[in-house]
Order: structure tokens, then C-alpha cells, then sequence
């Protein structure tokens, strides 16, 4: 391959992508990324409004984009999005299961409401994304690429978010596991592993009711979370995007069942 192709290799003209937990964070840093690599984008979020602004903002900038309401807890309305994309869009080449909710607190005194809150988002919000979009993409010829959002706490225990943690651990399992069967059939599963990102989900231990910043806060939170990762950073949802284009693209087309840890070296596994 020149380095001319290959470096068209990322660019994902002509695909259609699903993004799920687009409305915020890191899930609409994907989207804006694919949609300026040339994929159509279907912008998913449980906040119309969010999702609806992130595919404006890619319509606004030339690109091809929907927002659409979705819980990704509820399995009828993923394979319901998922049937009409590939029908009105041509297919699904790439899906992104981005969407995730934080629940946190001590171990021994968790409710089981909590359990079973983040289970359903995390965990089963993530099979059954894996579930539609697989479904579609094994009967496609070009397969297509699925990215799962793990996260550093899969790979560096921290206290006070044991659910969280084992649901991210879940889908790093979910991730391989699916790989190895779908894999014949030119459909891609990865996922990305983050550590520490600025986004709606970590901003909300310094980010008040009004939308102002506690900046005394932010540095306390932040501070320590710069001094033990190796680069000294800690990462914008830029940086995990990045990770999720290059999973979509072709030039990850020898790349199934991998964990991609963007997370300033504060976990090496
Ligand atoms: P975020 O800014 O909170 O964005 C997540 C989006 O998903 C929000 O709009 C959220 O709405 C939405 N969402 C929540 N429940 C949903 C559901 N049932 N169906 C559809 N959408 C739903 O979070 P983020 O930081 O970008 O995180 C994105 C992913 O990366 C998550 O899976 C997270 O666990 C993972 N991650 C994040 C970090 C980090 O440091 N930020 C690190 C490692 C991994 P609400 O705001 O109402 O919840």
C-alpha cells in the first residue's frame, strides 16, 4: 500500500454510522469525527435535543447527519433503529456503542437499584447495540466495524465504582468474545478504553446546577488524576475519537478483538 492510501484508509467515506451517547462527551466527539471523515452519521442519544444538536452541527459543516431519541436499555427500539438506518441508509457499516452512565458509591452499601441501572446501560445497552448492528453487518458484503466504550477502570481498579467497573470489564469480554464469532463473516469488534475525560460524565463533580465551574473543585478533582498519569494530562474526548475513527476505518480492517487505550498511560495492560 502507498502512503497515499494508506492514509485515505482512514477516511470513511460513504459509510453509515451509528453513534450511540452522541449528544455529550465522547460520543459526540466520534460523531463529529466520522461525519468529517465522510460517514453519514445517525446520532443517537436519550436527550433528543443533544443528539439532534450534535447531527446539526455535522449538517452545518457540510456533512450528512440525524439525531434521533434512543434508550439504549431498550432492546425493541435498538433493533428498530438499527432496521430502519440499514433500510433507508443502505446498510450499517459502523456502530459505536459509546453511550454509559456513572453510578457510584461504597460497595458494601449498594443498592440493588444501582446495580441494575448500570447493568442495563452499560452492559446490556452494549449487547444489544452489538446484537442489531452484528445482525445487519454479517449479512453485508463489506461486514462492517463495531466500538465498544470500556474504560481505564477495567484495567485499574479504583474504589467506590465496582459496578461500573465490572460492567466495563463485561464489555471488554463481550468485545472478544463477539470477535471471534463474527469475525468470518468481515465484521470487526473492538473497543476503546479511556482514562480520564473531560466530559458531561466527570465535569459533574465540579460543574454546578447553573452550569458554572467550582474551579476549586475542578483542581481537586483533576489535579491528582494529572500527577498519576504518565503524560501528565488528563483527555479530551478528541482524543478518544481519534481511536474510534481509526477502529471504524479500513486501516483497522486487521484489527478485531483488541482493547485501544487511550487513557495517558495511566493503565498498561
Ligand atoms: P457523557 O458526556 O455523559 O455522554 C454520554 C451520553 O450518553 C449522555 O448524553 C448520556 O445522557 C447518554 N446516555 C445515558 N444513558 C443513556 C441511554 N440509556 N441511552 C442512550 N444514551 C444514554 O459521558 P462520556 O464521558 O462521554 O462517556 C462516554 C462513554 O465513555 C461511556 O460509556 C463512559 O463510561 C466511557 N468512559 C468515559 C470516561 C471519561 O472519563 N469521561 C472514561 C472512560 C470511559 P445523560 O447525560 O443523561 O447520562
Amino acid at each position: 500500500m502507498d502512503a497515499t492510501t494508506l492514509i485515505n484508509s482512514f477516511r470513511v467515506d460513504g459509510k453509515v454510522a451509528v453513534i450511540t451517547g452522541a449528544g455529550s462527551g465522547i460520543g459526540r466527539a466520534s460523531a463529529l469525527a466520522l461525519a468529517g471523515a465522510g460517514a453519514t452519521v445517525v446520532c443517537a442519544d436519550i436527550h433528543h435535543d443533544t443528539a439532534t444538536e450534535t447531527a446539526e452541527e455535522i449538517v452545518a459543516a457540510g456533512g450528512t447527519a440525524e439525531g434521533v431519541r434512543l434508550d439504549v436499555s431498550n432492546r425493541g427500539d435498538v433493533d428498530a433503529l438499527a432496521a430502519r438506518v440499514a433500510t433507508e441508509r443502505g446498510g450499517i457499516h459502523i456502530w459505536a456503542n459509546i453511550a454509559g452512565i456513572m453510578v457510584e458509591g461504597p460497595f458494601l452499601d449498594a443498592p440493588e437499584a444501582d446495580l441494575d441501572r448500570i447493568l442495563a446501560v452499560n452492559l446490556k445497552g452494549v449487547f444489544f447495540g452489538c446484537q442489531a448492528a452484528g445482525r445487519i453487518m454479517v449479512t453485508q458484503p463489506e461486514g462492517g466495524s463495531i466500538i465498544n466504550a470500556s474504560s481505564a477502570a477495567a484495567d485499574a481498579p479504583s474504589p467506590n465504582i465496582v459496578s461500573y467497573a465490572i460492567c466495563k470489564a463485561g464489555v471488554v469480554q463481550m468485545t472478544k468474545s463477539l470477535a471471534i464469532e463474527i469475525g468470518k463473516k468481515g465484521v470487526r469488534v473492538n473497543a476503546v478504553a479511556p482514562g480520564f475525560v473531560l466530559t458531561g460524565m466527570t465535569g459533574r463533580y465540579f460543574i454546578r446546577p447553573d452550569g458554572t465551574v467550582d474551579e476549586e473543585m475542578q483542581e481537586a478533582v483533576i489535579g491528582p488524576m494529572r500527577k498519576h498519569t504518565p503524560l501528565r494530562s488528563i483527555g479530551e474526548p478528541e482524543d478518544i475519537a481519534a481511536a474510534v475513527l481509526y477502529l471504524a476505518s479500513d486501516a483497522a480492517r486487521f484489527m478485531t478483538g483488541q482493547v485501544v487505550r487511550p487513557n495517558g498511560g495511566v493503565a498498561m495492560v
